[in-house]
């Protein structure tokens, strides 16, 4: 049995008790040494082999995974923050489906989430955006065009940019030249919940600059939008005393 498992995007307790619990019990572990902390593997139990993604090709992870899988050994394959961004693991899975190995999958805290927390930020703020675009700029995986940087700055929703660190002149072109005003507030999030974490908020226009005084070349989050600011946004109406819910009557 291998087991997919979001190992969460830093800090070591912040992986889900389920996901901790598979890693204890683990004869082989697999874990994306570039971004998993490393801590996470102390729980492992005695003599648990363990492998460092970082420095394997897939081919070499699926071997890893079918020679463990004949001698009858559980396997976990540690992906950083939650699996199902940037991760890599459809390719994983369509491999053990063809060969008839069984999988589940255990979703992590990925770290959009945590730059959020590291910001002390909701990213839907009513009145001033209710969406979240996650993307990219394009890097060596290309982007499709019709899903660019600059197509999405048109809605001025609150976006999250993963990979793009390194390319932040661009980015900031792109998302002026899609709509965003020079001046709407973004951050820059280095490992978020990592103990060096650090945060820093600018503008779209100050980007790169930023980037550059601090020294934050990658591990890094950069998120757009009016509701950085973390102002001028319309209370709740799930907690208006004027509105009803399923679960509460409205005060008068
Ligand atoms: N599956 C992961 C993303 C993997 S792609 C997740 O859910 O978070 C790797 C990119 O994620 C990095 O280049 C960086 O942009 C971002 N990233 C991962 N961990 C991070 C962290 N702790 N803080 C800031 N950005 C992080």
């Amino acid at each position: 049995m291998i087991h997919f498992v979001g190992a969460g995007c830093g800090a070591a307790d912040l992986i889900t008790v389920r996901g901790q619990r598979l890693l204890s019990e683990a004869d082989v572990i697999i874990y994306a040494g570039s971004l998993v902390n490393p801590k996470l593997l102390d729980g492992k139990k005695e003599g648990c082999s363990v492998y460092n993604s970082a420095e394997m090709t897939l081919e070499e992870v699926l071997s890893v995974m079918y020679d463990a899988e004949k001698q009858g050994l559980t396997t976990i394959r540690l992906h950083t923050g939650d699996p199902c961004l940037y991760g890599a693991i459809r390719e994983q899975m369509d491999a053990l489906d063809a060969h008839g190995i069984a999988y589940d999958y255990t979703p992590g805290v990925s770290s959009f989430c945590g730059a959020a927390a590291a910001l002390k930020m909701e990213y839907t703020l009513p009145g001033v955006s209710q969406s979240v675009v996650i993307t990219r700029m394009a890097g060596r995986t290309p982007v499709p065009e019709r899903e660019s940087v600059r197509a999405f700055a048109a809605h001025k929703a609150t976006m999250v940019l993963f990979l793009s660190t390194g390319l932040l002149e661009q980015t900031q072109e792109e998302l002026i030249a899609g709509g965003y005003d020079p001046e709407t507030p973004a951050a820059i999030v280095y490992k978020a919940t990592w103990p060096d974490e650090r945060t820093y908020v600018c503008t779209v226009s100050s980007l790169a600059h930023c980037a550059k005084e601090n020294g934050v070349k990658k591990t890094a989050l950069i998120i757009v939008g009016d509701t950085v600011a973390q102002s001028g946004y319309a209370r709740s109406e799930l907690y208006n005393p004027t509105f009803a819910t399923e679960f509460r009557p409205a005060k008068e």
